[in-house]
């Protein structure tokens, strides 16, 4: 009763929690399924970074330009 986060989706695989275990993006705090991650559960990482954060880390968001003759 009462357990939210059972059918909460924060994975990147658009599936729920439903139970299985999970990771949390040490970047983002976005929990991650392990089979998602690809990490054992006897092969836990005390800081992971998800697909999202190891992206971004790679090559980071383009920034619109600012200041330019757009107004
Ligand atoms: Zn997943
Ligand atoms: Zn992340």
């Amino acid at each position: 009763m009462g357990d939210d986060s059972w059918d909460l989706i924060t994975c990147y695989c658009q599936k729920p929690f439903a139970g299985r275990p999970m990771i949390e993006c040490s970047c983002c705090a976005t929990w991650i399924h392990l089979s998602c991650a690809k990490i054992k559960k006897t092969n836990v990482p005390d800081i992971f970074f998800c697909q999202k954060c190891k992206e971004g880390a790679r090559k980071p968001p383009p920034q619109p330009p600012r200041g330019s003759a757009e107004a």
